[in-house]
């Protein structure tokens, strides 16, 4: 267990008897030391490094035995300053194993905004077989441990050098894997396909964690160069640009594309009558019966965190862009609300671009399918939802992945609410805007305080700070408290201003790095100016609860003074907004910042004002989750 810090204990360590903290809820987090890689500031150090691991790919994909057959040749470079002697890889096709963690422990279905993330491969039996695994045309000695593997190497690849060695391999595509890649009649979403490298850092040394469902990946940054071998009637989307256009693309289809690029409107590129007819979609030169029956489609990328793709002859495909950003949404034909899905993409790319950090890629490319939202670089797989504001928050959410952990890369296996919460935090107010002027555009931004009574559970809720696998209530402690914490912290105790230049900030400072927790939460005192510790021990590090109070309010005095007296009766400090009613029926609203709480957990306020107070109210726009709030309003 991470856990070290009970929540339990955190209440106790506040006494609410008027006297002094027995423990401080502002004292210092006690967080690794900084140093040259990662410093003081929250950012990369001088001495900054991390791996780079490149992949030459070439896959082909057998729609007959639902096979997929692939050799790799990985580069390695050792920027770290330490000789490894092995190497860490992922298998994560292995999950689907008889004897895989996942199948072992049959773990339930999370069930959540009525999608079901089943993270299991469904009765299906796979797995990789590895055909080998060579550095220079000899083998390398590795050994399997479910879904990774250790390459031991003859010689340490010594600080500063590189590597290249190559890996064959085959597996059976199951229809259904672990909720991130599958099939679904001939459509393919494919992700988590090849041996990928494990991350190597500072921090931990080789981030191998196994795969078993919660966390999703955490893989080094590098460039692809993949050429995907399929039946010629295939359309295929991937991450990366494709290399080959004049190829596997029809005049039409590149004229379109073109098109789409000045366009405001988006345009078809296969269109509905188009659809699933070779004869119409695919370059006469390759319709099927011609020669060899197949095509080479060739992506490159660079400096990306891993590399999905998806192929049916049957997606309709629209295209439109923004800013030189190709937007584009491929799915069948009927698929529910699809038709609006490009607008939806293209308003999330556009909003997140504007609000918080300009889209990395060339392209952002959404999939229809069955897989029920899953993101990788450039390419998000989502369903089709019969109400559109489901399908625009799934659209959004896994678009909102390119930022949160596509283009910052924190360790998804450990830190969920990194990249998840930090991604329904930017999500809720593109949703309001996308839906504005609806109820649910005016309900959705604060969603996550509607939904807290009945997901943090006072003796139930964990910590956020717990790594996926651990999480009970996936949900809430990884997408929604996380989105809440950052919504009070821009909104009640930094204001926008002085949270945007920060949240803003972190992006940029960890673009295609690796920060872990402590980086944040430095960089972000660094950049607000405020000391936050007290803030990400109550929401992160445990699950500290708020009920703020009041007392007392004494009479008006002969000088004019009434005495509020207001109380902070539990682990969780906040700033306080207090609205006073006047006696002559006026009223006015003071605010208090959290440094209030800085002596002890009652704070007295002389009200200098000669009128009778007749009703006091604490956080009268009901903006945060105070436990009890019948002890928030007081009445003469
Ligand atoms: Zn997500």
């Amino acid at each position: 267990m991470l856990l070290s810090l009970s929540p339990r204990s955190e209440v106790l360590a506040q006494s609410t008897d008027g006297g002094a903290y027995s423990e401080s809820p502002f004292r210092t987090l006690d967080l690794r030391a900084p140093n040259s890689v990662r410093n003081a500031s929250g950012r990369p150090g001088n001495g900054f490094w991390q791996q780079e691991v490149d992949y030459v790919i070439h896959a082909t994909l057998n729609p007959e035995n639902q096979e997929l057959i692939g050799r790799e040749s990985i580069r390695y470079v050792n920027h770290s300053p330490d000789d490894l002697s092995y190497f860490w890889l992922h298998l994560e096709q292995n999950a689907c194993q008889a004897n895989s963690v996942s199948n072992s422990l049959k773990q339930p279905p999370l069930v959540f905004l009525g999608a079901i993330f089943d993270f299991s491969c469904q009765g299906f039996i796979g797995g990789h077989t590895l055909e080998s695994v060579t550095l220079g045309g000899q083998n390398l000695r590795y050994t399997i441990f479910g879904t990774t593997m250790r390459i031991d190497l003859e010689e340490p690849l010594a600080s500063g050098g590189e590597i290249t060695f190559e890996i064959a391999w085959r597996f059976t595509i199951p229809p259904y894997g672990l909720a991130r890649m599958g099939r679904d009649g001939t459509l393919y979403e494919m992700a988590q396909w090849f041996p990928r490298l494990a991350v190597y850092d500072d921090v931990r040394g080789w981030n191998s964690e196994p795969y078993i469902g919660a966390g999703e990946f955490y893989l080094e940054y590098g460039d692809y160069d993949v050429t995907l071998t399929l039946p010629s009637e295939y359309i295929v989307a991937a991450t990366g640009d494709l290399q080959n256009p004049d190829e596997v693309l029809t005049g039409d289809q590149r004229r379109r594309l073109q098109r789409a690029m000045t366009e405001s409107a988006p345009v078809a590129i296969i269109t509905q009558s188009e659809a699933g007819d070779p004869s119409k979609t695919r370059p006469l030169s390759t319709a099927p019966g011609a020669s060899s029956g197949t095509l080479d489609w060739r992506f490159t990328a660079e400096t990306v965190r891993d590399f999905a793709f998806a192929a049916s002859p049957d997606f309709r495909w629209d295209a439109t862009s923004w800013e030189g950003v190709r937007i584009e949404a491929l799915y069948r034909d009927g698929a529910a609300n699809w038709e609006e899905a490009i607008l939806m993409a293209r308003e999330s790319i556009k909003y997140f671009s504007e609000q918080w950090y300009p889209y990395p890629y060339s392209h952002a490319t959404t999939i229809e399918g069955p897989i029920e939202g899953m993101e990788y670089p450039m390419l998000t797989f989502v369903p089709a939802m019969d109400a559109p504001e489901d399908l625009h928050w799934v659209v959004a959410h896994e678009f909102g992945h390119e930022w949160f952990p596509m283009l910052v890369g924190s360790n998804e296996r450990f830190y969920p609410w990194m990249d998840e919460g930090f991604n329904t935090f930017i999500d809720l107010e593109g949703a309001a805007r996308y839906f504005e002027g609806t109820d649910y555009g005016k309900s959705i931004e604060w969603n996550p305080l509607a939904i807290y009574a009945e997901n943090a559970i006072a003796s139930e809720e964990q910590p956020m700070i717990l790594r996926a696998a651990e999480q009970s209530n996936l949900f809430w402690t990884a997408y929604q408290k996380p989105a809440l914490m950052l919504q009070l912290l821009r909104h009640e105790v930094l204001g926008p201003e002085r949270f945007d230049f920060a949240f803003r900030g972190y992006i940029e400072a960890w673009a295609n790095k690796h920060p872990t927790p402590t980086d944040f939460f430095r960089f972000m005192k660094d950049a607000s100016g405020m000391d936050l510790d007290f803030y990400w021990r109550q929401w992160v590090m445990t699950a500290a609860r708020l009920d703020q109070a009041v007392v007392s309010v004494s009479g008006v005095s002969s000088e004019g003074r009434s005495e509020i007296i207001l109380a902070n009766n539990e682990a969780m400090v906040m700033p306080v907004e207090m609205k006073i009613d006047f006696e002559d029926g006026t009223h006015t609203t003071l605010n208090f910042p959290v440094e209030m709480w800085n002596q002890g957990p009652r704070f007295t306020y002389n009200l200098l004002d000669p009128r009778q107070v007749i009703r006091l109210t604490l956080d009268p726009r009901q903006r945060y989750p105070d436990d009890d709030r019948s002890n928030n309003t007081w009445i003469r």
